[in-house]
């Protein structure tokens, strides 16, 4: 037998907590269901150098801004404790060690299948994260690689990394952290870099980049990429010069019509400036001993590390869902109502002006929504 609620929330993430506190706020009550044992899971087991890279000023969630005392930057270990304090002040209380394994119709409403936990409520919110979903491309004769290949979702700290070579694959927020983490212990790295891309400097003349892209919202993407790349060339100089190629759009034409995340540059131009991280192209194949570039010679790794990204893959956790997920099981759309009556998503998709700034706006979205149909109910 189901316990119901009026909404189930699935996950105690960032996007679970904040949809939970907003639901509270206009007198609703959510059953938030997380399967591992903590809130904030999966940041607790990120890896031990991460900070955000977005400022603690625009990474709050609704309702509680993250301490001063935490810094500008806070610290991955900071995060936690912050998402249990906000946890803490709205007196949420996720129902732990309660995995979901399938969400289904129930009458009108939703079940959220969980073993003992399972739950019955008109509404579900989908607040699981990218996580559990990591990308990991093949390439011919990977299997025959001698040293460990990771994911950078396994990545903890350089430690296991001393006295190797290795190569990074993937410069994305993880890769090039990753690489840079490496380099500042003295490890031999190299970073394999695909495709064109847009970096933005952490900060612009001592103001956060997320503050100029919010003022930068005032004119259209591609006028205000124009009248920003002075500056940006000015703060970060020339990628093309290190090796980098440039995507032909700017930063925020490309959030906003390609949804492309822009690289923050935390210190890993300096390193590939300097020598300490070496840059490489596209890999053409693996060797026992290494790897072959399609551009440049074969090099000897000792590890591998796939920053390579997520990819959600919702179809097993929405069995019947109809028209709220692409061909390969990502969400359609996020923080607003789904082709599916009831049911909603948070912080599915990656945003380019901060993750959790945006979670925190879907959050209220989706409890302004259903606080107005149980009112009209
Ligand atoms: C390395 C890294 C750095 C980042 N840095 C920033 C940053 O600086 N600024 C920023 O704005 N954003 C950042 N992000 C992006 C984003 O803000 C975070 O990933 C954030 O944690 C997303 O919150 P979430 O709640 O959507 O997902 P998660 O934090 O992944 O939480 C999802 C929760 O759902 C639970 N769950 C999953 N499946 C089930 C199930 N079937 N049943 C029950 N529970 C389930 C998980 O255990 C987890 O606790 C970063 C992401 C990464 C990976």
């Amino acid at each position: 037998m189901a316990n119901s609620c009026d909404v189930i929330i699935i996950g105690a993430g960032p996007a679970g907590l904040a949809t939970a506190a907003a639901l509270k706020a206009r007198g609703l009550n959510a059953a938030v269901l997380e399967k591992s044992n903590a809130v904030g899971a999966v940041w607790l087991r990120h890896y031990d150098r991460l900070h955000l890279h977005t400022d603690r000023a625009r990474s709050g969630l609704p309702g509680l801004a993250i301490p001063k005392a935490y810094g500008r930057y806070p610290s991955r270990a900071r995060v936690v404790e912050y998402l249990e304090i906000y946890a803490a002040k709205f007196a949420l209380r996720p129902v732990f060690n309660a995995a979901v394994r399938a969400v289904r119709r129930d009458g009108r409403g939703w079940r959220a299948e969980a073993g003992e936990n399972s739950q019955t409520a008109p509404v579900v919110v989908v607040a699981t994260g990218l996580a559990d979903y990591p990308h990991a491309p093949t390439w011919p004769g990977m299997e025959t690689f001698d040293g460990p290949i990771l994911h950078s979702s396994s990545y903890r700290n350089p430690a296991p990394f001393t006295g190797k070579r290795v190569l990074v694959v993937g410069l994305g927020a993880s890769g090039g952290e990753i690489a840079l983490d490496l380099s500042e212990a003295g490890v031999d790295v190299a970073l394999a870099v695909r495709g064109p891309i847009n970096v933005i400097p952490r900060e612009l003349f001592g103001v956060p980049i997320l503050a100029w892209g919010l003022t930068g919202r005032l004119f259209p993407a591609r006028i205000a990429d124009k009248i920003n790349a002075p500056l940006l060339r000015f703060a970060i100089g020339s990628i093309e010069k290190l090796g980098l190629k440039r995507l032909p759009k700017g930063p925020l034409q490309s959030i906003e019509e390609d949804r492309r995340v822009p690289l923050i540059d935390i210190g890993m131009l300096d390193a590939i400036r300097d020598g300490r991280i070496k840059l490489r192209g596209d890999i053409a194949s693996f060797a026992r001993e290494g790897v072959d570039f399609e551009q440049s010679p074969a090099e000897r790794f000792d590890a591998i590390i796939l920053a390579t990204g997520f990819r959600p893959d919702l179809r097993p956790l929405l069995p019947e869902a109809r028209g709220v997920l692409n061909a390969t099981g990502a969400p359609l759309v996020s923080g607003r109502a789904t082709a599916e009556s009831g049911l909603f998503f948070c912080g599915a998709i990656p945003s380019a002006l901060g993750q959790l700034r945006q979670i925190g706006v879907e959050a209220q979205g989706i409890a302004d929504a259903v606080a107005r149909e149980a009112r009209a109910a």
